[in-house]
């Protein structure tokens, strides 16, 4: 009796296997695929590679509160902070971050990071192609983390033109 239950188990899992077998392949053609993100496919919630967001003027949107530096549980985030003044303003509060680092090597993309910032100014993006041999390449700083452009205006080439009323003038 046991022996007929064993056949039968092996002869239900094998089924299953020939009937996968002719079914369409479903896997993500990455890296060949089209797009900017070579067939990779996304769900809304992947939490991918940091984005430091901009508000509505294009100032940057971390204060220096260094919250996230505090929630992070793998201590992978360094700041430092620096005062804005009126010749150099940086975020619309008194401190920016002057030095914003987070390294990867110990990144476990919890997202506790942005569960603290009281701003909004870290926040998860889709960015995943981290591979590299050199681990120093994954120490990121503010310069690549930082977005182009506010998170409500997405692409917009009249944002970065070195001159927006010229560029204004040729979009009108
Ligand atoms: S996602 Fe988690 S581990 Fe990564 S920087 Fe944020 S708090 Fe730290
Ligand atoms: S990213 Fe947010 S939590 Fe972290 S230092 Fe900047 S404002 Fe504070």
């Amino acid at each position: 009796m046991r022996l007929l239950q064993n056949i039968a188990a092996i002869a239900k899992g094998l089924s299953i296997t020939f009937r996968e077998m002719f079914q369409p392949t479903t896997v993500e053609n990455y890296p060949d695929g089209k797009g900017p993100l070579r067939g990779a496919v996304f769900q809304e919630r992947y939490r991918g590679l940091h984005v430091l967001q901009r508000d509505e003027n294009g100032l940057e949107k971390c204060v220096a509160c260094f919250l996230c530096a505090a929630a992070c549980p793998s201590n992978c985030i360094y700041i430092e902070a620096a005062e804005n003044t009126a010749e150099n303003r940086i975020s619309s509060a008194e401190r920016y971050a002057k030095v914003y680092n987070i390294d990867y090597n110990r990144c476990i993309f919890c997202g506790y990071c942005v569960e603290a910032c009281p701003t909004d100014a870290i926040t998860h993006g889709h960015g995943f192609e981290l591979a590299t041999y050199n681990a120093t390449n994954l120490v990121f700083r503010k310069e690549q983390l930082l977005a182009i452009t506010p998170a409500h205006e997405g692409e917009n080439a009249m944002f970065n033109a070195s001159d927006p009323e010229k560029m204004r003038s040729i979009t009108r």
